[in-house]
C-alpha cells in the first residue's frame, strides 16, 4: 500500500492525503484527479494524481522514470 502525498499550494508543506492505494491502481487513476481536506491549511484542495508524490518514494512524482542507482 502506497501513500499519496501532495504540496499543499496554501503552505507549500507536503501533506499526507491519507489516501493509500495499490501502484496499480495509482497507474489507473493517474489522469484523474484528487480532492482532500489539506491537514496543513485546513482547506480542500483538488489536486491531479499524476502530481501526487509517493510516500516510499518521496520527491519523485509520479510518472518519473527514476532510478536509484
Ligand atoms: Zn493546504
Amino acid at each position: 500500500m502506497e501513500h499519496l502525498i501532495f504540496v499543499c499550494p496554501a503552505t507549500g508543506r507536503e501533506i499526507d492525503s491519507g489516501v493509500g492505494s495499490e501502484i496499480g491502481t495509482l497507474l489507473r487513476i493517474r489522469q484523474q484527479n484528487m480532492r482532500a481536506l489539506c491537514p496543513a491549511c485546513g482547506a480542500w484542495h483538488t489536486w491531479p494524481v499524476r502530481d501526487a508524490f509517493l510516500a516510499k518514494a518521496a520527491r519523485h512524482p509520479l510518472g518519473t522514470d527514476s532510478h536509484i542507482a
